[in-house]
């Protein structure tokens, strides 16, 4: 399992998850070329280590545990993979 991140992240990009994330698996950072392109940040599904500590720091709540992802929301799973290229 992993977490994802969902449409609310779209147009905030708030960035506190990727400060709270102790492994580093959470992009693009805000010093990073893709920050300003990309639609949202993507969790890598291999690196997350399903600790939690993203979900309550974000201000949108756009973070969930697979388990927990509104179905309307399905399609972001792929969605955060893909930014990995898994
Ligand atoms: Fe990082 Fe933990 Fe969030 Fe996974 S659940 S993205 S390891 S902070």
């Amino acid at each position: 399992m992993a977490y994802v991140i969902a449409e609310p992240c779209i147009g905030t990009k708030d960035t506190a998850c990727v400060d709270a994330c102790p492994v580093d698996c959470i992009h693009p950072k805000k010093d990073e070329p893709n920050y300003a392109t990309e639609e949202l940040l993507y969790i890598d599904p291999v690196e997350c280590i399903d600790c939690g500590a993203c979900v309550p720091v974000c201000p949108v709540s756009a973070i969930f545990a697979l388990d927990d992802l509104p179905e309307k929301w399905s399609s972001f799973t792929a969605r955060n993979a893909a930014y990995y290229g898994k």
